[in-house]
């Protein structure tokens, strides 16, 4: 539906592990991690992180290898296709970088699936060395937001992905997300959108603890099935409730001009794609 705006966290959201953490511990730079984390930006960690692995000879094949391998449940890719089908607008907002997130995608044949990636920059530089940068420059100032690490506010991303839809007609989003950087950005949605937590995960126990502060519809997933079966039945139901309106604007129309309205259900939208969804079991959380 072109009317519904899905966006994705990716680490632990879209596949099953954190990308930073899969990379660093496959090349064998635990340690030093370890050893700079308390000293740097964890963003700052992973650019120094792959200096290190340059120096020692890794390649940029040797980090893309690693990335294809990492653990994604099976049904995800299906859950972004069939939505992508739908007509939904997909994107992503992650604290990863670009270079691991489209190295992903494009190995499970979905980056075209999504219009928008918001994340830091990550690129190979003229050495064939991989650096990674802040979304966020946080040297020269802060993002203001105590809630987000100084690299990236999500919440920030999500109002300026709002502040576009004045231009293009009212949308509704739907947001997935695992972590506490993804709190920000579920305060920001409004009535009528809808907040996906991962069930256990971080984000989830900040949404549990601070109800009242989330205006979106709240339902929660915890693997791969439950997010397929989540993510379609919402967008289904969004679609519903479009056409619905969409129809009952028409008959009052029809009212209106004190026509008949048998024109009326031909100029309806057509009727949605039946999605089967048979495991579906997911009540929304009780506000
Ligand atoms: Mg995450
Ligand atoms: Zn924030």
């Amino acid at each position: 539906m072109a009317g519904i705006v899905v966006v994705f966290d990716f680490d632990k959201t879209i596949i099953d592990l954190d990308s930073d953490n899969w990379v660093v511990d496959e090349l064998g730079a635990t340690d030093l991690f370890n050893k700079l984390l308390p000293t740097m930006p964890w963003n700052s960690v992973m650019d120094r992180i792959m200096k290190e692995l340059y120096t020692q000879g890794k390649t940029i094949d040797n980090i893309k290898e690693v990335l294809k391998r990492a653990l994604i449940h099976p049904r995800v890719v299906p859950a972004i296709k069939t939505a992508h089908s739908l007509g939904c607008d997909i994107r992503i907002v992650s604290d990863a970088n670009l270079f691991f997130i489209e190295t992903i995608l494009v190995h499970l044949g979905i980056r075209d699936c999504f219009s928008e990636i918001n994340t830091n920059p990550g690129y190979v530089n003229e050495e064939g060395r991989l650096r990674i940068l802040p979304y966020h420059d946080f040297h020269s100032s802060s993002h203001g937001c105590n809630l987000c690490p100084p690299t990236m506010c999500k919440g920030m991303i999500i109002e300026r992905i709002q502040a576009s839809f004045t231009k293009e007609g009212k949308k509704t989003l739907i947001y997935l997300g695992d972590g506490s950087g993804d709190f920000c950005p579920s305060l920001k949605l409004k009535g009528g959108d809808y907040v996906m937590p991962r069930k256990n995960f971080p984000v989830w126990d900040l949404i549990c603890q601070n109800r009242e502060l989330v205006r979106a519809e709240i339902h929660e997933w915890s693997d791969g099935e439950e997010l397929e079966h989540v993510l379609i039945k919402n967008i289904e139901s969004i679609s519903l409730q479009e056409s619905h309106s969409n129809s009952t604007r028409l008959l009052l129309v029809d009212c209106k001009m004190e026509t008949i309205p048998m024109a009326a259900h031909e100029a309806l939208p057509p009727a949605l794609p039946v999605v089967y969804c048979p495991l579906y079991c997911n009540d929304p959380i009780e506000k």
